[in-house]
């Protein structure tokens, strides 16, 4: 049996063991909880923003992991996709990108869209008048990631995947132990902290990171996922707003900040024609494994075949976690 050790218990190091489990391998993961572990702070949205943005090798990231988790939530029973608040809506985009969306929306011709010159408000009532003309994107599907990583902890935990709260510090002097040779391979998936264990000069990783905020309502205000401007602004089946997300380059910076509040707070009143009570609210944080040219790694090291990268999915990982995850089983098989 292949055994394999993951370095990372974000989502894409969580798909990854789902995946080689399900192929046979023997799985364990290490972590040592950083703060500000990304996938515990996205949104969710499981499709690109800003698709245009992206290089082609991303771009069919992010469509394969749009395809790839309609086929995997169709097994979920109605109390799974509860559990990890799946839900499907459209993305409702406007404002200043829209004409870069419709023309990318236009090539792209494997993802249905449509673009409308109604008033926004016809299908959004809670959005101010102002908003007409948007692109629809139908079919998009979204879910709670913190309830999503516990469910596939739990999943993996009673398939037999081992669990241990270590942290490597570096890849070279684990390497050099001898329980390092109890594993065929080593996958390093600890997303903006994958190269502080590697240690490779060719390879560029920073943070970028994101607040968002979460305020809770007693009230549905907003049907769909709305994208404007740099940010997105969704209400959960719960009646959850989440608000998000700023994008700072400000390293490993871990203070929720004032100007971050400020900047989601007026976001959300530039677009809502009623003032949302914000008693009732969570600010949190989280880095984006952002790799240099936006290009995540996922491949076999050059210079030892028995270490796998996957990591800097930057502001999609948890979207392209399942293609990602296939292209390692397919390195380990
Ligand atoms: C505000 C915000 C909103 C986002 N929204 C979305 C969205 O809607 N859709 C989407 O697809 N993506 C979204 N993203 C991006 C997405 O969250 C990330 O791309 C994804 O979570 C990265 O997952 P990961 O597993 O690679 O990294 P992480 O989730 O950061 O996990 C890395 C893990 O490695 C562990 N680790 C680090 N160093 C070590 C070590 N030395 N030893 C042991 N363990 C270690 C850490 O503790 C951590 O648990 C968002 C990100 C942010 C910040």
């Amino acid at each position: 049996m292949t055994k394999c050790l993951i370095i990372g218990s974000g989502i894409v190091g969580l798909i990854t063991a789902y995946e080689l489990k399900k192929s046979g391998c023997d799985v364990t993961i290490i972590d040592k909880q950083k703060p500000g572990q990304a996938s515990m702070s996205a949104a969710g949205i499981l499709f690109p923003l800003e698709p245009w943005e992206n290089k082609k090798y991303m771009q069919d990231l992010c469509i394969a992991g749009h395809n790839e988790y309609n086929k995997f939530f169709k097994n979920f029973t109605s109390l799974e996709k509860e559990k990890i608040g799946y839900e499907k809506k459209s993305i409702l985009l406007f404002g200043e990108k829209l004409d870069l969306a419709r023309k990318w929306y236009k090539e792209r011709k494997d993802v249905k869209s449509k673009y409308t010159n109604e008033m926004l408000n016809t299908l959004e009532k809670s959005i101010k008048q102002k908003y007409e003309k948007f692109l629809q994107i139908p079919d998009i599907s979204i879910i709670n990631p913190r309830k999503f990583s516990f469910f596939l902890k739990n999943l993996l935990l009673k398939d037999g995947v081992k669990f241990s709260n270590e942290e490597i510090d570096k890849l070279d002097k684990f390497l050099k132990k001898k329980n390092s040779n109890l594993y065929d391979f080593i996958i390093v998936s600890a997303g903006t902290w994958s190269n502080s264990i590697l240690d490779k000069k060719n390879i560029k990783m920073k943070p970028i990171k994101g607040q968002l905020l979460h305020i809770k309502t007693n009230k549905k205000l907003i049907n769909n996922i709305l994208i404007y401007k740099n940010y997105y602004i969704v209400q959960r089946e719960d009646n959850e707003i989440v608000v998000g997300a700023t994008l700072e380059d400000v390293g490993f910076d871990t203070d929720l900040t004032e100007s971050g509040k400020n900047f989601l707070e007026e976001s959300l009143s530039d677009l809502l024609l009623e003032r949302v009570e914000i008693s009732n609210l969570e600010q949190t944080f989280g880095f984006r494994p952002y790799a240099d040219k936006n290009e995540p790694y996922v491949s076999l090291d050059p210079n030892n075949k028995k270490i796998i990268y996957n990591f800097g999915h930057y502001r999609y990982g948890i979207l392209t976690a399942i293609p990602s995850a296939q292209i390692v089983k397919r390195l380990v098989s």
